[in-house]
C-alpha cells in the first residue's frame, strides 16, 4: 500500500500545482476585467455629460429665440407708442414694454446659466476623457504584459499536465476514480497529511488508533469526517502540501 499512497500524494501535488496555475491566470484576468470595467464606467459618465451638454445647448437655443422675440416686441411696442392716442393705450403699451424688458433680462440670465453649466460639464467630460485615454493606454500595456505572463504560466502548466497524465496512469482505475470523486467534491484537495493527529483537510482530530494506521500505511486510510485520503507527516515538517 505504501507505494500507492505515494502515487496519491504525487498526483495531489501535481493537481495542486495545476490549480495554482489556473488561479494565477484567473487572478490576472480578473485584474484586467476590473480595469476594463472601470474604464467602461467612465466612458458611460462621459457620454452622460455629453448628452446633458446637447440638451443644454438645445435649451440655450430655445431661450435665445425667446430672448430675441421679447427684444423685438420691446422695439415694436416702443414704435407703436408714437401712434397711440389715448392714455389707456399708452398705459397698455408701457406695461407690455416693461413685461418684455423683464423677459429680455430673464432670458439673458438663463442663457448665461446654460453657458456656465455647459462649460462646467465640458470641462468635467474633458478631464474624464483625458483620464480615460491615459488608463486605456496603460491598460493596453498591461494586457500585453498579462498575455505574456499567462502564456508563460500556460507553458509551465502544460508540462505539469503531461506529468499528471503519467502520474494518473500509475494509479489503479478504482483508486483514480476515488481520487477524482474526492478532488471534485472536496475543492481540489483529495489527499492530505495528518499533523499532530489532525486531518489537514478538515482540521478534525483523528482517533489514536487511526493515527497509528495512517502512520503504518499498510492500507488506505480515509478521514472519517471529510473522507479525504490520509498520509502521515512528521510534525516538524510543518509545511502543508496544498
Ligand atoms: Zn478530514
Amino acid at each position: 500500500m505504501k507505494e500507492e499512497i505515494f502515487q496519491f500524494i504525487k498526483l495531489q501535488a501535481i493537481d495542486s500545482q495545476i490549480a495554482g496555475f489556473d488561479n494565477a491566470i484567473a487572478k490576472h484576468q480578473a485584474v484586467i476585467a476590473g480595469r476594463e470595467q472601470a474604464i467602461a464606467e467612465k466612458l458611460e459618465t462621459i457620454a452622460a455629460f455629453r448628452g446633458k451638454v446637447d440638451l443644454l445647448n438645445q435649451k440655450q437655443r430655445e431661450t435665445k429665440i425667446e430672448h430675441d422675440d421679447a427684444g423685438a416686441r420691446v422695439k415694436d411696442r416702443q414704435n407703436k407708442m408714437m401712434q397711440v392716442q389715448t392714455s389707456r393705450e399708452h398705459q397698455a403699451l408701457l406695461k407690455e414694454i416693461e413685461e418684455n424688458k423683464r423677459l429680455v433680462k430673464e432670458t439673458e440670465d438663463r442663457i448665461l446659466q446654460f453657458i456656465e453649466q455647459i462649460e462646467q460639464l465640458e470641462e468635467e467630460a474633458t478631464t474624464l476623457e483625458n483620464l480615460c485615454a491615459g488608463e486605456q493606454q496603460l491598460l493596453a500595456q498591461e494586457i500585453e504584459n498579462v498575455d505574456k505572463e499567462i502564456k508563460r504560466v500556460e507553458v509551465s502548466k502544460k508540462s505539469v499536465v503531461s506529468q499528471r497524465d503519467i502520474a494518473a496512469s500509475e494509479l489503479r482505475a478504482a483508486d483514480l476514480k476515488r481520487y477524482t470523486l474526492l478532488i471534485n467534491k472536496r475543492d481540489g484537495l483529495a489527499v492530505v497529511p495528518i499533523i499532530d493527529s489532525v486531518c489537514q483537510g478538515c482540521y478534525m482530530a483523528l482517533p489514536p488508533q487511526q493515527v497509528i494506521e495512517v502512520r503504518r500505511a499498510d492500507k488506505l486510510n480515509i478521514c472519517p469526517t471529510c473522507q479525504r485520503i490520509l498520509y502521515y507527516k512528521e510534525p516538524e515538517a510543518v509545511a502543508v502540501d496544498k
